[in-house]
């Protein structure tokens, strides 16, 4: 018998999100409804976004944001699948037990 766990979380249900530089893993953090502009360098000077962005997504005005959401989640895995970012997002959530 094989079991599986998992934990199902909403959006609502986000404490905190990081971005961690995959070369030295010094992290920057912010609250979800924080408006923060992402650098395209870290505090520690590694580059973390490429000025010119592959895969960078356009955004219809009259697109739901969840349609965004949806698409840009799907454009930021596949990029990240090859890496060429020099930050990982981190989604913080409350411990569930
Ligand atoms: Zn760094």
């Amino acid at each position: 018998m094989t079991f599986e766990r998992k934990f199902v979380v909403g959006l609502e249900d986000i404490a905190s999100i990081s971005l961690e530089c995959t070369s030295c893993h010094r992290r920057m953090t912010f609250g979800p409804d924080d408006r923060v502009p992402v650098p395209h360098n870290g505090p520690c000077g590694h580059e973390w976004i490429p000025h010119a962005v592959p895969g960078a997504v356009s955004v219809n005005s009259m697109e739901s944001p969840l349609g965004i959401f949806l698409r840009v989640v799907e454009r930021i895995r596949a990029i990240s699948a090859t890496n060429p970012y020099g930050v990982r997002i981190l989604l913080e959530y409350p411990d569930p037990s």
